[in-house]
């Protein structure tokens, strides 16, 4: 069972996703996803379900993390169905893990924010993103991941450019991913994250 401290937290993420849903800079339909680790459990968004709705509706889904992240290890293609490691007796509505859990199951921090961020993508998909990303994340603990699909591939990619510290990531073609021990940190961060992707090119 969830501590008083990680229900805490969850209402704060739940505050914050609905905060980052708002925003077509963000997030677009039901993209995006946001998590908590709360001991083994992985608290994560459910597929389908929108950001902003946080406050409104029921949109986290249970995950049992350390089976899942040994499918990833063994690259074992039952990561691709994150359904298959929900945590039946805290998930009443039968919700389902989004096909990008093993994003969040991956980073060891507890807080996990997942966007579609337009800036992020748009310097990453240009032919020298990688540089000018490395340029203004000078000093930020960041990987840069290539695309890879949503599912095991993407787990797999991420699994080779992590390394310990690192707190952001880039996803080519695809977004951004910050993470932090505290919902305060990873809001705070993903700010700084934005501010510096920004900034206009020299
Ligand atoms: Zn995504």
């Amino acid at each position: 069972m969830a501590t008083q401290a990680d229900a805490q937290e969850l209402a704060a993420l739940r505050a914050l996703s609905a905060s980052i849903g708002q925003s077509p800079h963000l997030t677009q339909a039901a993209g995006g996803n946001t998590s908590l680790k709360a001991g083994d459990t992985l608290w994560i968004k459910a597929s389908g379900t929108w950001l902003k709705d946080a406050l409104v509706d029921d949109i986290m889904v249970p995950v049992a993390m350390a089976p899942l992240l040994k499918a990833v290890e063994q690259r074992d293609r039952a990561a691709d169905l994150p359904q298959g490691f929900t945590i039946a007796a805290l998930n009443p509505r039968g919700l389902r893990p989004s096909i990008e859990t093993t994003v969040h199951a991956l980073m060891p921090q507890r807080v996990v924010l997942h966007v579609h961020c337009v800036d992020t993508i748009s310097l990453a998909v240009q032919a020298d993103g990688e540089a000018e990303v490395a340029r203004r994340l000078d000093g930020i603990e960041w990987a840069y991941v290539p695309y890879f699909r949503p599912g095991l591939p993407l787990a797999r990619g991420i699994a080779e450019k992590l390394r310990p510290g690192v707190d952001v990531l880039i996803l080519g073609n695809h977004g951004l991913v910050v993470a932090a021990e505290t919902v305060a940190g990873a809001e705070l961060l993903l700010r700084r994250i934005r501010s510096l992707l920004a900034r206009p090119a020299r």
